[in-house]
Order: C-alpha cells, then structure tokens, then sequence
C-alpha cells in the first residue's frame, strides 16, 4: 500500500508521522472517509467542505483542498481497487506534550484500502452513552472517536454491526460512524444536525433525494418505527432489521427499498453530487 504523508506518496512501512504529532497525543485532528468505485472519489467537494468545517471548529489551518485533491489522485493512482475506502487525516501537527497546539504546522495523511460491500441489512444496539448536542466537538468529524470505538465493540459482543446514541436530551441523535432513518406511518425521519449528529454526506443526499423529514425524535421512536435504516459513506443506505431485543420486518421493507433505489440510480449519475 502507497500512503501520502505530509507532500509525497511512501511505502506502508516507511510512512511516518512524529510521535509527537498533536493528533496522536490529544487527538487534535480530523478526517474524511470516501468512497471510490473504479479509482473514482464520490462526493469529493462534499467531502473536503466538510473537512474544512472540522478543522475551522478545531480551530486548525483550512486545508489546501488543491494539495489534498492532488494526494487523493496520487493514492488512487498507486492503490487500484475496485470499491474503497479513502481515508483523508488532517492534524494539529508536530506539538510538544503539552495540550496547548502552538504553531507547528498541520500533517495531511491520505491511505486507501480495498473493502466488501456492506451486507444490505443489519442489526444494531442502543447505548447508554450519550452524544453532547452542545459540546465543542458536536457535528465535528474529529480523530477523537474513541467513544465510537468503544460503543462499536459493545455492539458487536451482542451480535450487532452498529450502536445508536441518544444525545444529552434523550432524544435520537446518530450511530458511532452512520446516520438513522426511522419509518413512521410511511413518513421518513432523521434527527436534525442540532441533535448532535454528524452532517452525514450520504444523509444530506438521502433527504435530498428522498424527501425524508428532519425531526426531533425520541429514542422510544424506534420500539415503534415500522422501519428503520442507517446512511453512510461506506454503506449508502443499509436496512436494519433489529434494533437490540427488537426484530423488525425481516428483510428490507418497501421504504427503504425505495430509498436505497432512488439512491443507487442518483448516486450512479454523478460522482460528485
Ligand atoms: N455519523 C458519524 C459519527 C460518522 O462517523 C459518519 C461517517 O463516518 C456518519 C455519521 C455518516 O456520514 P457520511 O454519510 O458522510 O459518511
């Protein structure tokens, strides 16, 4: 694998960063995952609009979208795969040990890998954790994401591929690296952004295209959704089919089957929509 690290593509083995880099010792970075599909990025200018909201909220330096568009060319060029996964990170820098970032620049990292498609169904779990609607990082796509990681291996010890928070307010908010969709009485739903979740790209698209409603939901929506799905870069839209002791019509019910048609036959149109 052929990694891009601070201005040039480098072995896997020989790609490296300062232990001291600030994203390593405070988590002081950000990131993007995007998909590419034949060696083409999708939603690319999304994407890096998006990484320069993140750093803007970490008060970090606006990255150069020309410098990072040119690394993402460089990686896709030296890694073919057929779908994959392009990881964008963009951190506070070479820093002291301290927590205070000074001015030691920025470290830009791009790496792709080969990855399946996700299965089309799945099953996830609800946390006790919750997300900080009003924290500083709220909506931000930061390199902190151990409570993900944490959530997500909760997930999994119960046979789930995903875990859903609800925010301080108990209300609905999103999953540990995917947006949720719940099916009430035909109407489709998603929390809105001020309910702590991230700006999802593939969720931005979906209301888009499928005129699903932005609406505070609470958590107990989801003992009574007659469907419910997740969005995300490396799932377009999955359905689910529990939601922890809860199973849901088996299969893929016809909301969501829409949804993931209309999204398959606009997604395919246009790569950077
Ligand atoms: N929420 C979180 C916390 C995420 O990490 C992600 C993606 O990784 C999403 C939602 C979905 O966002 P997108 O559709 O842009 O991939």
């Amino acid at each position: 694998m052929r990694i891009w690290v601070n201005g040039g593509l480098r072995d896997a083995d020989d790609a490296r960063l300062s232990v001291l880099d600030h994203g390593l010792t405070v988590g002081d970075g950000i990131f993007e995952t995007v998909r590419t599909s034949e060696g083409r990025p999708f939603a690319l200018t999304r994407h890096l609009d998006r990484l320069t909201r993140s750093a803007r909220g970490l008060g970090l330096p606006d990255p150069d979208h020309d410098e990072v568009r040119r690394a993402v060319a460089a990686v896709i060029d030296a890694n073919p795969v057929a779908l994959g996964r392009l990881r964008i990170t963009y951190t506070g820098g070479l820093s002291p040990l301290g927590s205070d970032r000074g001015d030691h620049g920025t470290s830009l990292v791009v790496a792709l890998d080969g990855v399946n498609r996700r299965p089309d169904s799945t099953a996830v779990i609800t946390v006790p954790w919750t997300r900080n609607e009003r924290g500083a990082l709220a909506g931000l796509k930061t390199t902190s994401y151990a409570e993900n990681v944490v959530a997500l291996a909760r997930a999994r010890e119960r046979g789930a591929s995903e875990a859903l928070f609800p925010n301080t307010a108990d209300r609905l908010c999103e999953g540990t690296g995917s947006n949720v969709f719940v099916v009430v009485g035909g109407r489709v739903h998603t929390p809105p952004v001020a309910s702590g979740c991230l700006a999802g790209i593939t969720r931005a698209l979906t209301v888009e295209w499928t005129g699903a409603e932005e609406t505070d939901l609470p958590m107990d929506v989801l003992a009574e959704a007659d469907e419910v799905f997740l969005t995300s870069t490396l799932r377009d839209i999955q359905a689910v089919h529990r939601v922890d002791d809860r199973e849901l019509t088996p299969g893929i019910g016809p909301v969501t089957a829409k949804a993931m048609r209309i999204f398959a036959e606009r997604a395919g149109d246009d790569l950077d929509p």
